[in-house]
């Protein structure tokens, strides 16, 4: 049995980043850098005010020296004249410091009338002065490759001026749902069938993994429906099935995958929820079939297939967030697999509390929905009230 980091590494270890594609920066949010961004300018480029006010020679401002105003400058507009001594230039917030400057006074802290100011203070040089290249000076490698792209991000790019970025691909992925039972949305379940959610689950998730989901339906347990819906498949670069991977007579994806020029591996893994996964690939493509109970799919894709997807597009974050919680009530992990119990999460004084979603049956796919974190608990454990418990975070919770 394979533990579920050997099962990771394995996959990892076949994971190819796909070719990259040039997006405007807005197309880029949440996708994965594939350049270092180096800049090509500073920012500001000039120093600059911080406050309205008066620029000023911090050597000059003594309390209650008087000083001539012989200049204004508003941002975006240049100084004209230099400061000499005994000489303040009415500045305002974001305008270009004038030569001779090394401080600015804010308004509030002088009286001014006809053409002079009195202050009434002491003033640091620098003070309330940005300097050029406080932000970014040119050259500086600003963003390095592997990044994900969030908004401040993109603020940056566009400072520098860049309209475009590299960003890896998306990975495609075929997700197939098998099962004589499925009835697909949109058509009525007859009374032997359950609908179909795997199919939807999964679609979501390659979404939320950055990938774009290819939907080959629903296939009835029969080798030629479902080598027919893999066939289509091939032209993803990934496919995700469910169900029909175990031992039953009518579990035929192994078979069909095969039958397609699949070179797999039927791994048990040592979890639950999940029964054995089936990994492999055709023509280098990778290839996941996942089991069928709604949980299970859905926590086999968030450890093997998330991380495939992540590393394909060249992210060098693959993992998700673990974090120690205090167990608020008792979490119990009676089989002898290790757990990945379904928890919510809550803000207790500064720490982390998980509590089990309720049942945890495979099927329970409202334990899914209820989930903040998946609580991993070694096999025959049992973790009492205030013991610690580590979690993997699968979504944002507030606090
Ligand atoms: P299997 O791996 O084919 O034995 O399926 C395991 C369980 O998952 C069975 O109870 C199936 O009915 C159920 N199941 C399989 N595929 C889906 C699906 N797409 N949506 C909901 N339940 C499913
Ligand atoms: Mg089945």
């Amino acid at each position: 049995m394979l533990s579920v980091e050997q099962a990771q590494a394995e996959i990892l270890g076949r994971a190819r980043v796909l070719p990259t594609e040039r997006v405007d920066i807005l197309a880029a949010l949440g996708r994965v850098l594939a350049e270092p961004i180096r800049s090509t300018r500073r920012i500001p480029p000039w120093p600059n005010s911080s406050m309205d006010g008066y620029a000023v020679r911090a050597a000059d401002a003594r309390p209650s020296a008087i000083l001539r105003v012989v200049d204004r400058v508003i941002a975006g507009s240049l100084p004209t004249h230099a400061v000499a001594a005994g000489e303040a230039v009415r500045i305002f917030t974001g305008a270009p410091m004038p030569a001779g400057a090394d401080a600015v006074v804010p308004q509030e802290d002088v009286d001014a009338r006809d053409g002079v100011i009195a202050l009434r203070g002491a003033v640091e040089p620098g003070a309330y002065v940005r300097p050029a290249g406080e932000d970014v000076r040119e050259g500086d490698l600003v963003l390095e490759a592997g990044r994900a792209i969030g908004a401040a991000e993109i603020g940056l790019l566009a400072t520098l001026g860049r309209t475009q970025v590299t960003v890896g691909r998306r990975p495609r992925v075929a997700v197939l749902s098998t099962g004589n039972e499925l009835a697909d949305l949109g058509t009525e379940p007859t009374p032997a069938q359950i609908p179909n959610a795997n199919t939807y689950s999964l679609m979501a998730q390659v979404v939320e993994a950055g990938g774009l989901p290819l939907n080959l339906g629903v296939a009835p347990d029969r080798l030629d429906a479902i080598s027919e819906r893999i066939a289509r498949g091939l032209e993803a670069d990934v496919l995700v099935s469910s169900a029909g991977v175990s031992v039953g007579e009518l579990d035929l994806v192994r078979e069909a995958l095969v039958n397609a020029g699949a070179e797999l591996h039927l791994w048990k893994v040592d979890m639950r929820p999940g029964k054995p996964i089936t990994f492999g690939s055709i023509a280098g493509r990778p290839v996941f079939g996942l089991p069928g109970n709604p949980v299970s799919a859905m926590v086999t894709f968030e450890l093997f297939v998330r991380p495939m997807l992540r590393a394909m597009q060249g992210r060098r974050a693959i993992s998700r967030a673990t974090i120690t919680a205090t167990a608020l009530a008792p979490i119990v992990n009676r089989g002898s697999r290790r757990g990945y119990l379904r928890v919510v999460l809550e803000a207790r004084r500064g720490r982390w509390g998980a509590r089990l979603t309720g049942e945890q049956g495979s099927g329970i796919l409202r334990s899914m929905v209820s989930a903040d974190g998946l609580a991993v608990v070694p096999g025959d454990t049992s973790i009492a009230i205030g013991d610690n418990v580590e979690v993997i975070v699968l979504r944002e919770v507030s606090a």
